[in-house]
């Protein structure tokens, strides 16, 4: 097999394939001469809301400030308590800190790594206030189970959708059972920019006038004002991403394409375990994340495929609890055991993914993790392993 050069994102393939979409949407928005707060946002919100099946859906600056804007307009901060799980990206447990509350981290199921429902009632205190599960790498977390534990102590539910938007459940879609879904058009999620922003979906009136005002400093109306921020999503990217959510369900079917692929693949090796899709559930697979069974390995098969230049990386090699940055003691608590986080952390690969790759490039990563696997694997499992297992 030849080497090539396999690359983690193919942005530049994506635009290519639909330039003229593209362009023609960023030509309308230059001559439109309205650039912030203009027609093509209003589009965009539109499109959103009717993809998602949702009454409303708003722009702001990014998938953070979705997070954070939802809570305070849910009226949570300061001395209130959010649940979370800490293998997710950074922004989860930033936002909760900027809002004032205490991030309090439970541990993932250990197949999907989403929030583990089970954990989530011993966290639970008179303090807590919301729940955000994430739908982490494109699978949804099991909203039904988190939905029943919200209504028995009166929580509130912020879907952290950043990875997951064109995910469903079984029998539940995006933001049916929650108060509001956040999701971040960072050019590197499913759906994404050239450049940063963000937006939540709701079926909640009070939410969606509540972050129209705060995204815009504090108005809905020329010079009234009242506390607020500037968070908006710019029509530039709202035309681009218009042009985007008319692919967004191809782009996902090419991503699940990929991910069967690999699996069939690799389902013999011995070193690694492969992601789970939950019988029901449509994964968008954001990220396609194996584990090595041993975390000595994860290096090694790391460092074997950046040698073999697949540009492979790990979601996310420090938890958030374990990140020194965190403001332990008042902006954050650990409850319970975190093994399964810290276990994801140390065995976590993501393996180029996205919807413009080719079957020659996923051929090649296969080969060269089972090239990897077939030198690492136990001697008794592969017994023409070259090498011993390594102590
Ligand atoms: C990307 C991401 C965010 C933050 O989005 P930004 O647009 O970068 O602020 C939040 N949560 C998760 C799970 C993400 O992957």
């Amino acid at each position: 097999m030849r080497t090539m050069k396999v690359e983690f994102y193919g942005h530049v393939r994506q635009y290519h394939n639909i330039k003229s979409e593209i362009d023609a949407n960023i030509h309308t928005v230059l001559e439109s001469g309205q650039y912030v707060m203009g027609p093509m946002l209003k589009k965009l919100e539109c499109e959103l809301a009717g993809y998602h099946g949702t009454k409303f859906a708003v722009g702001v600056g990014n998938g953070t400030d979705a997070i954070w804007l939802v809570l305070m307009a849910l009226g949570i901060g300061p001395g209130d308590e959010v649940i979370t799980h800490p293998n997710t990206f950074f922004a989860t447990a930033e936002a909760i800190w900027i809002a004032g509350a205490t991030a309090v981290f439970v541990d993932c199921d250990p197949k999907t790594k989403c929030i583990d429902p089970a954990k989530i009632e011993a966290a639970i205190t008179p303090k807590t206030k919301a729940i955000i599960p994430v739908h982490l790498y494109g699978q949804c977390a099991d909203m039904a189970a988190i939905r029943k534990i919200a209504d028995k102590h009166h929580l509130k539910v912020i879907e952290d959708n950043a990875q997951g938007i064109g995910a469903a459940g079984k029998g539940f879609k995006i933001a049916e059972l929650s108060d509001a879904a956040t999701t971040s058009f960072i050019i590197q999620k499913n759906l994404g920019t050239f450049g940063d922003s963000g937006a939540l979906v709701t079926n909640n009136a009070d939410i969606d006038a509540k972050i129209r005002k705060l995204r815009n400093h504090g108005s809905n109306a020329r010079n009234v004002h009242s506390y607020g921020f500037n968070s908006r999503l710019d029509d530039l990217h709202a035309g681009i991403l218009s042009a985007k959510l008319k692919h967004i369900d191809e782009y996902n079917d090419q991503r699940r394409q990929w991910a069967a692929r690999y699996t069939a693949g690799l389902k013999g090796c011995k070193t690694i375990d492969l992601p789970t899709e939950l019988p029901g559930y449509r994964h968008v697979f954001h990220l396609y994340v194996v584990e090595t069974k041993k975390p000595e390995w994860r290096d090694q098969l790391l460092g074997f495929l950046v040698k073999n230049n697949i540009d492979a990386k790990t979601h996310y090699s420090i938890a958030i609890h374990q990140q020194a940055g965190y403001p332990w003691g008042k902006g954050a608590r650990i409850a319970g055991s975190l093994a399964n986080a810290e276990r994801n952390a140390a065995t976590c690969i993501s393996l180029p993914m996205f919807p413009e790759l080719t079957a020659e490039e996923v051929d090649y990563v296969i080969a060269k993790v089972k090239e990897w696997d077939k030198e690492h694997a136990p001697a008794s499992a592969a017994p023409k392993a070259k090498k011993a297992v390594p102590a």
